[in-house]
C-alpha cells in the first residue's frame, strides 16, 4: 500500500557480504519496513536480518552527541552504561571533541613519531570512507598501520588467491552455480551466514546439481546435500589433499588447461603422492571410498564451484587450506569457465570493498603493494607528494600486541569492536586500557568505546550515501534513507576533520569526489562511475565498457600473474595450534548465527532479531550434554587456556561429540574470551576455529 509509506530509498542491506539490495520505506522520516528489490545479487529476496533488522538505528542508545572521557572518571574499560554514560563521560561541542581527537594523535605524532599511531577502519562503512581512513593513516602519519576485520575472516584466502591466482577477489559470482552441476562447499554455514546466497544453492540442487559440504559441524545445507563430509575440525589439508591425490594418481586431471595456464604442476604431482585416502582417512575422519569417490565426481563435473567460508580460513594453516581449494580447481581446469569457479563467501556487507579500497597493511588500493617503487610513485602523485613507506604495516593482532608492549601509543578506530572480535579479549583490553590516547568513532558506545578519550558519533548505514562492493564484485550505490539521530555525522566527513586538524590539505566536499579520486589509482573501478552507479545501482568489477554490466566469470585467458599462469602451491599436513588433552579435551568453535550479527552492537539492538536470540548459548551433542548430566538450557562454563565465559547449553544434533559452538555475539558470555590468538603464518589470521577446551558444570 503506497500510502502506507512517505517514500521510499533504494539501497543495500548493511548486514552480510551477499549484498542484497532493499527499498527502505520511510513513514514520518524513519524506516517503517524494508522489502527486497532486484539487485543482482539477491532478485528481491532477503533473510530475517535485512528485513527485520533495521530498528537498531533508533534505539535510545545511539551516540548522539560527541564525548570526551571526563578528568575524573574511574579506569578505562570498566563497563560504562549506555544509557547513562555521564559517569565516565562528558558532552563536548564536535570542535571541542575533533581537536581533542586530532591533538591527542597529533601529540603523539610529535613525540614518539608517527609510526606510535594505529588505525582499524570498518568493513560496515563505505568503500570511499575505507579509502580515506586509510589515507589518513598513510599521508597523516607515514606509515602503514592500518588494518580492519578482513584479518580476521579471510585474510589467509587472500593470501593465498594473491600467491596463485594474482588476484584476492572472487573468479566468479555465486549465482553462477546456476551454470555449474557440481558445488563444493566447505567450513561455510551460508544458511546462517549468507542465507540469501544459500537459497541459490538449494535452487541448484533441486534442479539436480551435485553438492558436496564438506564441514565439521553437520549444518543446515546438509539437509541438501548430496554428500556430507564431517570431516575431523583442522584436518582440512589432509582430506582435501587425499581428493586430489586420486585425482592426480588416476589421472582425471585436465592436463591441457595444466599446460596451458598454469605452473608447478610436476612438483605438486610429487608431493601429493603422500596423501593418498587410504593413509588420510583416519586422519580426517572420512572413508577412503567415499574420498574417492568426491574426488571422481569432481574431476567428472562440466562445471564446478567450490565455496568456501571461515571454517577454511580461521585456522593457523588457513592460508594452506585455501592453497588446497585453489590447486583443486586448478587440476580440474575448473576457473575461467561458466559455472566453475573459486569464492571465498566474504563476510561483512563491505569487506571486499574496504580491501579494494586499501585497508590493509600491506597494500594499497586495488592490492598494489607498499614494497613496489612504481606503486609508490603513482600514490605519491595522486596524494601531493606524499611519500609511502616501503614497510608494510602491523596487521590487526600485531597492532594490539603493539599496543600491549606501549610501542603503540594511540588508536583512530572507526566502527571496530576489538574488545569483542579480537582473539583472547581479555589481552586486547589490556592492550586498549595501556593507549595514552583513543579516539572511536561508531554509533554506539561499544565496549571498545569503553576505553576511550574521545568518542565520535557516526551514521548507521541507513544514514549515509556511498558506495559497498559485495562478495560478488559488484559494486553498488548505498543512498541514505533517513537523517542520522542528534549531531552524529557520516564517518567520512569527521575523517575529513579530523585529517584537516591533522594538518592535511584535503578539500573533499563528497563522497562522489572521493570516488573520483579512487578511480585515478583503481583498475578494478574502471569504466564504473558515479553516475552509472546511481543509474544502475550495481556494476561488476572488471568492467570491460561503458555499457558492460561487468564480468561475472574472470580469468578465462589466463590470470593477472607471471606468464598468465596461476600456480600451484603444495600444502603439508600440520596440526592445530593448540591440540586436545586430558585437561582441555573437548573442540571449541566460533562464528556467526542467523539472527545476530558479529559482535552483536548492532542486532542486539534490533528488536524482531534480539527476540528471536535473546542469550548466549553454547551448542553441544544431546550425547555429550548426556554423558555431561547437563539438560539443555541448564547454564554450564566453558573454560580454555585464556578464560571462561558461562552461558546456556543448547542441545545440537549436527554438531560433533567432542566439540563446542558458541556464537560470539553476546557480550555478556564473549567467546572471545576463549579463542587462541596464534596467527597463520602468511595471512596473519588468527585461529578462532580450533581452541581446547573444557565444560565445567555446576
Ligand atoms: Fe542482508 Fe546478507 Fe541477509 Fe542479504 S543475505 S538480507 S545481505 S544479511
Amino acid at each position: 500500500d503506497s500510502k502506507a509509506y512517505d517514500r521510499e530509498v533504494r539501497s543495500v542491506c548493511p548486514y552480510c557480504g551477499v549484498g542484497c539490495q532493499l527499498s527502505f520505506k520511510i513513514k514520518d522520516e524513519k524506516i517503517a519496513w524494508v522489502d527486497g528489490v532486484d539487485g543482482p545479487a539477491n532478485e528481491n529476496r532477503l533473510c530475517v536480518k535485512g528485513r527485520f533488522g533495521f530498528d537498531y538505528i533508533n534505539h535510545p542508545h545511539r551516540l548522539t552527541v560527541p564525548l570526551i572521557r571526563r578528568d575524573d572518571a574511574p579506569d578505562k574499560g570498566l563497563n560504562v552504561d549506555p544509557s547513562n554514560p555521564w559517569t565516565h563521560f562528558r558532552e563536548a561541542t564536535w570542535e571541542e571533541a575533533l581537536d581533542r581527537a586530532a591533538g591527542g594523535l597529533a601529540d603523539l605524532r610529535s613525540y614518539y613519531g608517527g609510526q606510535s599511531v594505529a588505525g582499524f577502519g570498518s568493513a560496515k562503512c563505505s568503500n570511499e570512507e575505507a579509502y580515506l581512513f586509510q589515507k589518513l593513516i598513510r599521508q597523516g602519519f607515514k606509515h602503514n598501520n592500518v588494518d580492519h576485520c578482513t584479518r580476521l575472516c579471510h585474510a589467509s584466502s587472500v593470501a593465498a588467491l594473491m600467491e596463485n591466482v594474482g588476484s584476492g577477489a572472487v573468479t566468479a559470482t555465486f549465482n553462477e552455480i546456476e551454470n555449474a552441476d557440481l558445488a563444493i562447499v566447505i567450513g561455510s554455514n551460508p544458511t546462517e551466514n549468507h542465507p540469501v546466497a544459500a537459497t541459490y544453492f538449494k535452487q541448484f540442487v533441486k534442479r539436480g546439481g551435485e553438492l558436496i559440504v564438506m564441514d565439521p559441524r553437520g549444518m543446515g545445507l546438509k539437509r541438501h546435500a548430496t554428500h556430507m563430509l564431517q570431516f575431523r575440525p583442522g584436518t582440512d589439508v589432509a582430506m582435501l589433499n587425499a581428493i586430489m591425490h586420486v585425482i592426480v594418481e588416476e589421472k582425471l586431471y585436465d592436463r591441457n588447461y595444466i599446460e596451458g595456464f598454469t605452473e608447478g604442476f610436476f612438483e605438486f604431482r610429487d608431493h601429493i603422492r603422500a596423501f593418498p585416502p587410504e593413509r588420510m582417512a583416519d586422519l580426517c575422519g572420512i572413508d577412503a571410498e567415499t574420498l574417492r569417490t568426491v574426488a571422481r565426481k569432481f574431476a567428472s563435473a562440466r562445471g564446478a564451484m567450490i565455496f568456501w567460508g571461515m571454517g577454511v580460513s580461521q585456522h593457523i594453516h588457513g592460508t594452506d587450506n585455501a592453497r588446497c581449494l585453489i590447486s583443486l580447481a586448478l587440476l580440474c581446469g575448473q576457473i575461467g569457465r561458466p559455472g566453475s569457479g573459486l569464492h571465498p563467501l566474504r563476510g561483512q556487507n563491505n569487506v571486499q570493498g574496504a580491501s579494494d579500497a586499501g585497508l590493509i597493511p600491506q597494500v594499497l588500493p586495488d592490492y598494489q603493494s607498499v614494497a613496489d617503487p612504481e606503486v609508490r610513485e603513482l600514490f605519491r602523485h595522486i596524494w601531493q607528494g606524499t611519500e609511502i613507506q616501503e614497510k608494510p604495516g602491523l596487521t590487526v593482532v600485531e597492532i594490539i600486541d603493539a599496543m600491549y608492549r606501549g610501542e603503540i601509543k594511540g588508536m583512530y578506530v572507526m566502527g571496530e569492536n576489538p574488545a569483542m572480535s579480537d582473539p583472547d579479549v581479555e589481552h586486547a583490553r589490556q592492550a586498549l586500557a595501556s593507549l595514552d590516547h583513543l579516539v572511536v568513532q561508531d554509533i554506539f558506545l561499544t565496549e571498545t568505546a569503553n576505553f576511550a578519550d574521545v568518542i565520535l558519533p557516526s551514521s548507521a548505514w541507513p544514514e549515509k550515501t556511498g558506495t559497498v562492493t559485495n562478495t560478488n564484485r559488484q559494486v553498488q550505490m548505498g543512498r541514505k534513507a533517513v537523517d542520522a539521530p542528534g549531531e552524529a555525522r557520516e564517518d567520512w566527513e569527521i575523517t575529513v576533520e579530523l585529517a584537516r586538524r591533522l594538518g592535511l590539505d584535503w578539500d573533499y566536499d563528497t563522497p562522489r569526489m572521493v570516488f573520483n579520486e579512487m578511480k585515478m589509482s583503481m583498475r578494478s573501478l574502471h569504466h564504473i562511475t558515479w553516475n552509472r552507479l546511481e543509474n544502475e545501482n550495481a556494476i561488476t568489477y572488471p568492467c570491460n565498457s561503458n555499457d558492460d554490466p561487468g564480468q561475472a566469470v574472470v580469468f578465462g585467458d589466463g590470470f593477472p600473474r607471471r606468464a598468465g599462469r596461476a600456480k600451484f602451491t603444495p600444502a603439508r599436513v600440520t596440526s592445530p595450534a593448540e591440540v586436545p588433552d586430558e585437561k582441555f579435551p573437548m573442540i571449541l568453535t566460533t562464528g556467526r548465527m542467523l539472527e545476530h550479527w558479529h559482535t552483536g552492537s548492532m542486532t542486539r539492538r534490533a528488536g524482531t532479531l534480539d527476540a528471536l536470540e535473546p542469550e548466549a548459548t553454547a551448542a553441544l551433542h544431546p550425547g555429550t550434554l548426556k554423558m555431561l548430566g547437563v539438560e539443555a538450557g541448564e547454564m554450564i562454563t566453558v573454560e580454555t587456556r585464556r578464560g571462561q565465559i558461562t552461558l546456556a547449553a543448547r542441545a545440537d544434533r549436527a554438531i560433533a561429540k567432542d566439540m563446542v559452538f558458541i556464537p560470539f555475539a553476546f557480550v555478556e558470555a564473549a567467546a572471545n574470551t576463549l579463542t587462541n590468538p596464534q596467527l597463520d603464518p602468511f595471512g596473519k589470521i588468527p585461529e578462532f576455529k580450533f581452541s581446547a577446551c573444557r565444560v565445567i558444570v555446576g
